[in-house]
């Protein structure tokens, strides 16, 4: 068996570990168009391991994050944080009322405790209408990276970007390189994830190059604070004692339809973010709905793949085939489960 991996992200790594549990001795090949993997969004994220309480417009987001939580704890639970003092503010002028807020959590039973609001946290604590703790955790995204670099035993080709697939023959090619023929090739790009796919099978999806903030902060290493549900922010723990900070408003500071227009900003996203001093303006935002404090230690800057019809805010994956090629839409990180088990499905 010889399966090429597009992608040298959280879910190309992953995906080669099932792989290999399933066919021990299959040969995978990973292709990164980056010179290092495990840059991207896959391991540069909020670091959250969602139960569903982000998502109460998108019941199906709810019910993939409840699949994959008690798995992601079991096969990573080396590299999660408990996240003792883990707060979901509910806002009066969220997109949901605190009623349809506790209703949805509700009918997915999530566990939760609702706490006071007191005014050591929030600017505006009368805006808060709901507040609860619950028990989501943290994913210490560099030790993962460390880990899942090193247990890989196939081979990766860095700066390799896959330009196009042979699907049928299964062959990917880069610049005026070809590589092949694979029994099958997984396409775990995040970004390029309608690559060698007829239009008809193509994925509607958009982008957005996403800023997140990583700073010390006067929170605990186990508090978390996230208002939902709407433009509001989120300060969650990341590793090292840290957090990352963002910002509904601010995070997304670019926003592409077009796939190209992101091809062309990605390799300068820096400077982008630099010029639009989108670090700060997270922070002010930040500043605006907290009382906490912070210093700002690193910018993360990566690219972001949303369904374009966006309903519900749904962060779903899925994972389609085209003759030898399997290409999956990247969710959330807990979909990670979901998404191998129906590749290795198709492999058997
Ligand atoms: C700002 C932000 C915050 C997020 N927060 C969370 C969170 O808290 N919890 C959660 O569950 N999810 C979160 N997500 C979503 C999550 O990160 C993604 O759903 C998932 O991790 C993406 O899959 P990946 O890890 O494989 O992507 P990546 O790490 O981006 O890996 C894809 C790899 O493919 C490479 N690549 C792309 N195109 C090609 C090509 N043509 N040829 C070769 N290589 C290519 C890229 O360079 C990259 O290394 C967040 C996403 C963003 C952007």
């Amino acid at each position: 068996m010889r399966i090429g991996i597009i992608g040298g992200g959280f879910f190309g790594y992953h995906i080669a570990q099932q792989v290999h549990r399933l066919f021990p001795g299959a040969d995978v090949e990973i292709f990164e168009r980056e010179d290092r993997t495990l840059m991207g969004a896959g391991t540069t994220n909020q670091c959250r391991l969602h139960m569903g309480f982000h998502y109460p417009r998108s019941g199906y987001t709810i019910y993939q994050s409840i699949m994959g939580f008690d798995r992601f704890v079991s096969d990573y639970g080396e590299f999660l944080h408990d996240v003792t003092d883990n707060l979901y503010a509910v806002h009066n002028d969220g997109l949901v009322t605190v009623d349809e807020y506790m209703a949805v959590m509700d009918s997915f039973h999530l566990p939760y405790e609702t706490v006071p609001v007191t005014g050591d946290l929030f600017r505006e604590p009368e805006a808060i209408g709901a507040l609860l703790r619950v028990p989501e955790k943290s994913i210490d995204v560099a030790a993962l990276r460390e880990r899942l670099g090193n247990r890989f035993s196939g081979t990766v080709h860095v700066s390799t970007r896959v330009d196009d697939v042979d699907a049928e023959n299964g062959y990917v090619r880069s610049g005026s390189d070809l590589f092949g023929p694979f029994d099958y090739i997984v396409n775990a790009s995040y970004t390029d994830l309608n690559l060698g796919f007829p239009e008809e099978k193509h994925f509607g999806v958009k982008w957005e190059i996403a800023a997140l903030v990583l700073a010390k902060t006067s929170l605990a290493p186990d508090q978390a604070i996230t208002i939902m549900d709407g433009p509001f922010v989120s300060v969650y723990p990341a590793y090292g004692g840290m957090h990352t900070l963002s910002s509904v408003a601010h995070t997304p500071m670019r926003r592409y339809s077009d796939r190209d227009d992101l091809e062309r900003d990605y390799p300068r996203r820096f400077e982008l973010a630099e010029r639009a001093e989108v670090g700060q303006a997270i922070a002010r935002d930040v500043e605006r709905h907290l009382t906490l404090t912070h210093d700002p230690q690193e910018l993360w800057v990566t690219a972001k793949t949303k369904l374009s019809t966006d309903m519900g805010d749904s962060r779903v994956t899925e994972v389609r085939r085209h003759h030898r090629l399997l290409s999956v839409l990247c969710g959330k990180i807990d979909a990670v489960f979901e998404a191998s088990d129906a590749i290795l499905r198709e492999l058997r």
